[in-house]
């Protein structure tokens, strides 16, 4: 069976492993000319740790990244609202610089599987195959074709052309910083809330930290690279430590900013050979840190169905049929905690400290067990 996958991000890179794991050799179709050693952190949780394992990189990636094992919530003038270990769930909660990520899954396919360069400009379904087009005037034909070509998708808009992304009415802000600082602690991630602003900190390996930083603010505000720390220094100034510290560790250059954008679930997620994955079809807002390892669970159900059944329909549909809820519930969760996250007004700040100080750690486990505990290679397809 011929499988083209358009897109070489997380989602793309994480189904060819997957696919080749079950005997196929798919083809990657990525539009950057070189998989560059761009990014900031990337959390990988329990529940995408352990498909990574499955697929051989459990070793590659423990290697580099930072384990988090506990979790603290605090104002933003430092008392701590609440705090609670992880709970067990037979695979590790790890954050990691995302080219280690990406670098680690390209390794481990041969070079002549993923092309670069190809730009993907549309697909023509003829009788038994589909042909993908490419903007160079090259096509490929296929007997699969799988869109995961992220947030603005076009093997998505072709398949189900319903509008542009979301945006939920925020900023968020990404760095890396070396930086030592007695208040940050091995193995914990906090989270540091102010009125429509948060921050984040975690470890991500090899004595590096994460940062990242969120504000309200109107969709597409424009800002240059060289804006970035400065402009964070303002918006944070007076938090607690290590906030301006770890902005101070950080180039401008190196900041990433994003806004915050994710899409209605999706009822229908392909058609006839064609099928999506990743944030072509569920894009998340960040809260979670769950848009990429929710990817990585769609790879490894779409490799099972792939290998199981020799009708690709079947296979397809059963894919879809079995991803759909769980993304679209995990997207839901990841917006609804955001919107609480970006709470502004003075008596929904105070509203949230409270909440945030009442949940015992049981509740918080059972929240974190929904998510942490999927295993893509239990789910029956
Ligand atoms: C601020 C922020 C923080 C995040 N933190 C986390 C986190 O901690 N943990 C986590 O799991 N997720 C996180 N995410 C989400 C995560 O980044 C995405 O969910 C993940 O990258 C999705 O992977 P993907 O492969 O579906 O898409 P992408 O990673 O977007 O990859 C899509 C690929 O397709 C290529 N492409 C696009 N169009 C074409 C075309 N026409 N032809 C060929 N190729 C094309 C692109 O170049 C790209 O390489 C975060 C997101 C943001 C914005």
């Amino acid at each position: 069976m011929r499988v083209v996958i358009i897109g070489g991000g997380i989602g793309g890179l994480a189904l060819a492993l997957a696919l080749r794991r079950e005997g196929f050799e798919p083809l990657v179709c990525e539009r950057a000319p070189a998989l560059l050693e761009v990014g900031a952190a990337i959390a990988v949780w329990p529940n995408a740790f352990r498909v990574l394992e499955r697929l051989g990189l459990g070793e590659t990636l423990l290697a580099r990244a930072g384990r988090i094992r506990s979790v603290r919530w605090l104002g933003r003038e430092g008392r701590e609202y609440n705090h609670f270990s992880f709970p067990e769930t037979g695979a590790p909660a790890v954050a990691l610089h995302r080219a280690d990520l990406q670098g680690a899954l390209l390794r481990a396919l041969p070079p002549e599987s993923v092309h670069l360069g190809k730009t993907f400009a549309g697909f023509v379904e003829e009788g038994e195959e589909v042909r993908a087009r490419f903007e160079d005037g090259a096509e490929v034909a296929c007997d699969v074709l799988v869109g995961a070509d992220g947030l603005h998708s076009r093997v998505r808009a072709q398949l189900l052309d319903n509008g542009g992304p979301a945006y939920r009415g925020y900023t968020i802000w990404r760095g890396v910083a070396r930086l030592e600082h007695e208040t940050l602690r091995a193995g914990v991630a906090s989270e540091i809330y102010g009125r429509g602003r948060r921050f984040g900190v975690g470890p991500v390996g090899l004595g590096r930290t994460g940062w990242w930083a969120t504000a309200n603010e109107p969709e597409a505000a424009a800002e240059s690279a060289s804006e970035h720390a400065p402009k964070l220094l303002r918006l944070f100034e007076g938090w607690c430590a290590p906030v301006q510290e770890l902005i101070e560790a950080t180039p401008s250059e190196s900041i990433l900013r994003n806004a915050a954008y994710d899409r209605p679930a999706a009822a229908r997620w392909g058609e006839e050979r064609v099928t999506l994955l990743g944030d072509a079809v569920h894009p998340m807002t960040p809260n979670l840190g769950q848009g990429g390892c929710v990817a990585v669970e769609d790879a490894a159900v779409l490799a099972r169905c792939l290998a199981k059944y020799k009708d690709t329909h079947v296979a397809l549909r059963v894919y879809e049929s079995r991803r759909r809820t769980r993304a679209a519930a995990v997207a839901a969760y990841s917006r609804r905690y955001g919107a609480f996250g970006q709470w502004h007004t003075p008596a929904m700040v105070n509203l949230r400290a409270r909440l945030l100080s009442s949940v015992p750690e049981s509740v918080g486990h059972r929240v974190l067990s929904l998510v942490f505990d999927y295993d893509a290679y239990a789910v029956a397809v």
